[in-house]
């Protein structure tokens, strides 16, 4: 494992190098607004590298809001081709929840069908990772993670109040950029910081915690399906969707066709769905089979904490809070499964267990 501590100087200066050979995405700040967003750099010095988190997750660099997938034509005779557009990118600054994202549509989008669109980007992808602090919102440390051990080839730990970055290489790619990189070496103390940092990070999410074991969820589970609390949370929901299109473990789709005006030539198109709006799950002949808002807010965390749980063995959940950040009507993951623990519990006592 290769280390190395950079100057924030430094840190920018790679951006900058990174840039001469490919296109690099990187999370900057929205004019006047205390929000990020990934978007691709012009200047490194705009670069945000202290951040809580991004409005949308880097995930739709690899799956796009819309994204065309064929494209037919019936000039002479029905022809239809894949469309694929990739091109390599690094993704720099990363946070841990983000990787761990990108790690769980890679298991899902290879699952029963592989998704080429998915995989030729994510190979085409270079990931910078960077450590972060929690705000309000965050709960990585009831999920474990917030930090991974694969996922990026590069990661960096800010150390001495973020004037210094501690970079460690887990790929060759990572390692070639270290070997661009102007830094010195990492003496025991740094090490030590690192490992505080990590501390630090668990200690600020003390009293934000999911009162279980993540390992437990799926179990807990199997006995909410008729919990009072969906009704109870659902009541404020809008069925916006904002919750879905922000989460980076979502991977929902719909599909669309795309008629040119000559009707002889068109796409087939996805586009990101999500299982919180109304007619997500409507089926011909227009019957819905969850019409109800309770029914999809529970879906959604069956999905989450339960159903994909179990099938790829992680929680389809990195807590990095974009979904409660954004929802308009404070819809919280770790409010509503602490519910669901407490009325169980409550429930369970009325029964003399
Ligand atoms: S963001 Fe909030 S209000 Fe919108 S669908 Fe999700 S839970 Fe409901
Ligand atoms: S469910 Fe919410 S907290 Fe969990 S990964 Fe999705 S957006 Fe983040």
């Amino acid at each position: 494992m290769a280390l190395l501590v950079m100057s924030e100087d430094y840190v920018r200066a790679l951006i900058g190098k990174l840039m001469k050979e490919t296109r690099v995405v990187a999370p900057h700040v929205r004019e006047g607004r205390k929000q990020w967003q990934f978007a691709d750099v012009v200047d490194p010095g705009r670069v945000a590298l202290e951040y809580v988190s991004t409005i949308l997750p880097p995930k739709k660099y690899a799956f796009p809001t819309e994204d065309d997938l064929v494209h037919w034509r019936t000039e002479e005779g029905f022809s239809a081709e894949p469309v694929l557009s990739v091109e390599p990118l690094v993704l720099f600054g990363v946070h841990p929840c983000d990787i761990y994202g990108l790690e769980s549509l890679d298991i899902s989008l290879t699952d029963t069908y592989v998704d080429p669109n998915w995989v030729a980007r994510r190979r085409a992808m270079r990931i910078v990772g960077i450590d972060c602090l929690p705000d309000e919102w965050c709960f990585c440390s009831s999920m474990k993670t917030c930090s991974v051990s694969s996922g990026y080839d590069l990661f960096l730990t800010p150390i001495n109040n973020w004037s210094e970055y501690v970079a460690e290489a887990a790929t060759g790619a990572g390692a070639a950029m270290l070997a661009v990189a102007e830094g010195r070496e990492a003496s025991s103390h740094d090490l030590a910081q690192m490992r505080a940092w990590q501390n630090d990070k668990l200690a600020r999410q003390r009293d934000r915690r999911i009162n279980t074991e993540v390992n437990d969820l799926p179990l807990h589970f199997t006995g909410f399906a008729d919990s009072v609390v969906w009704e109870r949370w659902s009541r404020k929901c809008y069925s916006c969707g904002t919750c879905n299109t922000t989460c980076p473990t979502c991977f929902c789709f719909d599909v669309l066709d795309k008629l040119k005006l000559s009707l002889d030539e068109g796409y087939r198109s996805r586009v990101w769905d999500g299982c919180m709006l109304e007619d997500f799950a409507v089926v011909a002949p227009h019957e819905n089979f969850r019409e109800e808002r309770h029914e999809r807010l529970r879906h959604r965390f069956y999905r989450k904490y339960a159903y994909l749980y179990t099938r790829y063995g992680r929680p389809y959940c990195s807590g990095c809070g974009r979904c409660v950040r954004q929802c308009l009507a404070d819809i919280d993951p770790v409010k509503v499964i602490n519910d669901l623990l407490t009325e169980a519990r409550k429930e369970a006592a009325g029964h003399g267990l």
